[in-house]
């Protein structure tokens, strides 16, 4: 029987009874109609016998009502027209969970006759660089502790020297069919889990699970520009998959650590740069440091403090080109003054005309 056939019966219809009906329910509209049509009494009324007692095998049953109810519902979401094939949606599900886990219990795979081998899952690491490996791109050797396929048998499972072999409960379907009155259900084989094959002399380092956890070493290329939180995904390098499917992949989460000076603005790098007070106010030429190098900077008589200046492509690397090193300029003022300084600013003062405060002597509310 094929999924669409299973989920297009309408197994409460046949026995009369309501969608949301308790099993005391079902147990007792089925009595009453087995009774009634019973084949022995009721001469010609095998086909609807038969319809009452393969309702009742559903229904009576909590796991395969469950997996029912959950099937029509799914069904009825993109179903109604005809020529809808429920089984091309278990090509379409398979590893994406959903619908096949939905229907793996009562049909296996309808489609195929054997559950495809499952892809290797995701592995997730986390490395910190700096901030410089941040922005210029590194190599990192991760060394990871995973289960990997066993190098003995190769992923078999099966002792050097000998070879899996046809499963022989299911004769290598990976399905086997159960009986159950008038109708089978097909369920993935459990002595080689749908896989079609046994395997007889298991092989002696992985006790035939085909893996083994083992130390590796990858080399990772962390790119040029990388921010910090971000993932980084390395194909097939994470859990290998069942023979014949591919691993999964490696998730490396990177951490950039801060850095002393350097700071990050989107794709720019920050700096602050105190100057002093006559810096500020006649103008220097100012040695920074920039991530490759040092510049001098010219800061104009006059520039106020908070003033940003902008390097161009000192900062991180883009696909449409590189960042700025954006330096800000902050005046510093010495806590402690000499009275040699200390006169001289007196003397400044004196003849000073600046008045910074000017705009707020005329603000009324
Ligand atoms: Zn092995
Ligand atoms: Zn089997």
């Amino acid at each position: 029987m094929s999924a669409r056939d299973f989920v297009e019966k309408d197994y409460y219809a046949a026995l009369g009874v309501p969608k949301e009906a308790t099993a005391a329910e079902i147990k007792k509209s089925y009595r009453k109609l087995a009774a009634a049509h019973h084949p022995d009494r009721n001469p010609g009324g095998e086909e609807r016998f038969k319809e009452i007692s393969e309702a009742y095998d559903v229904l009576s049953d909590e796991t395969k009502r469950r997996e029912y109810d959950e099937g029509r519902a799914l069904f009825a979401g993109g179903g109604g027209s005809r020529g809808f094939d429920p089984s091309d949606l278990f090509g379409q599900a398979r590893g994406g969970g959903g619908f096949s886990d939905v229907f793996s219990g009562l049909f296996g795979n309808g489609t195929r006759g054997r559950a495809a081998p499952r892809r290797g899952g995701d592995l997730e690491t986390a490395i910190t660089i700096s901030f410089a490996d941040a922005l210029q791109g590194t190599q990192v050797s991760l060394r990871l502790s995973t289960p990997g396929t066993c190098s003995t048998c190769h992923g078999s499972g099966a002792a050097p020297g000998t070879s899996p072999v046809t499963c022989s409960v299911c004769q290598g379907l990976g399905v086997i069919s159960r009986n159950q009155g008038s109708f089978s259900f097909a369920e993935p084989c459990r002595t080689c889990r749908g896989t079609g094959k046994e395997v007889t002399t298991p092989c002696p380092t992985c006790h035939g699970s085909g893996q083994q956890t083992k130390d590796r070493t990858i080399t990772a290329r962390v790119p040029a520009g990388v921010a910090d939180g971000q993932k980084i995904r390395l194909k097939g390098k994470g859990s290998p998959g069942e023979p014949g499917a591919p691993a999964g992949d490696l998730i490396v989460v990177v951490t950039v650590a801060p850095h002393p000076v350097y700071g990050r603005s989107g794709n720019h790098v920050t700096l602050t740069v105190p100057v002093t007070f006559t810096e500020a106010a006649l103008g220097a030429n100012i040695s920074i440091p920039t991530p490759d190098g040092t510049v001098t900077l010219k800061v104009p008589p006059g520039t106020r403090s908070g003033r940003t200046f902008r390097v161009a492509g000192k900062g991180f690397p883009t696909k449409t080109g590189a960042g700025d090193l954006r330096v800000t300029v902050e005046v510093d003022v010495p806590h402690e003054l000499t009275p040699e300084e200390k006169a001289a600013l007196e003397a400044y003062a004196e003849v000073s005309a600046h008045d910074p405060r000017k705009h707020l002597k005329e603000v009324v509310l």
